[in-house]
């Protein structure tokens, strides 16, 4: 299955000199979204995962389907300032800019195994930080999953000791 002709690259966007990946081109197919989420829980079917946890916005549309595919929970991530309850937060860098990132502090319950979802890997930054924020609820990290890797970027070197999957490399 070619998931990337699903894929559409558009240059310089949102700056000049990155390539980005816009999977809306495959969520919009109905089949192919379903195939690349049944692909990915096929990916980590060694795990044991009782939650999976997403980072806003394209976190939610990866995580919350193989959540549902898997029958486990599903914990946002979320940008500051926006769940409602006590959180814990932390800073990270992006590709391009800086943010921080937040989760409520009841999201994990100690020694709960997550998996980490998301769209796209490609410094590590935000998934480092989702990572960070995870352990420091009590959770323990089982693994990453990603639709799309992007392997010049080097996000996986930030996840020593995390099982990082990912349905398409660039
Ligand atoms: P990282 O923190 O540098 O690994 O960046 C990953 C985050 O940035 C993910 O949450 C992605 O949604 C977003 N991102 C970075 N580059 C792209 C891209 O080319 N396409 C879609 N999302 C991207």
């Amino acid at each position: 299955m070619d998931f990337k002709e699903y894929i559409r690259v558009i240059p310089d966007f949102p700056q000049p000199g990155i390539s980005f990946k816009d999977i809306t081109t495959l969520l919009k197919d109905g089949e192919m979204y379903r195939k690349a989420i049944d692909e990915m829980k096929q990916m980590v079917s060694d795990l044991k995962i009782d939650v999976i946890a997403g980072p806003e916005a394209r976190g939610f549309v990866v995580g919350a389907p193989l959540a549902y595919a898997l029958g486990v929970g599903f914990a946002p991530i979320r940008k500051s300032g926006k769940l409602p309850g006590e959180t814990i937060e932390l800073g990270y860098d992006l590709e391009y800019g800086k943010d921080k990132l937040a989760m409520h502090s009841d999201a994990i319950e100690k020694g709960q195994n997550v998996l980490i979802a998301d769209d796209l890997l490609a410094t590590g930054g935000t998934i480092a930080t989702s990572v960070s924020l995870v352990e420091q609820l009590g959770g323990n990290v089982v693994g990453a999953a990603f639709l799309i890797e992007l392997e010049e970027l080097k996000g996986r070197n930030k996840l020593i000791d995390i099982n990082v999957y990912s349905l398409m490399k660039y």
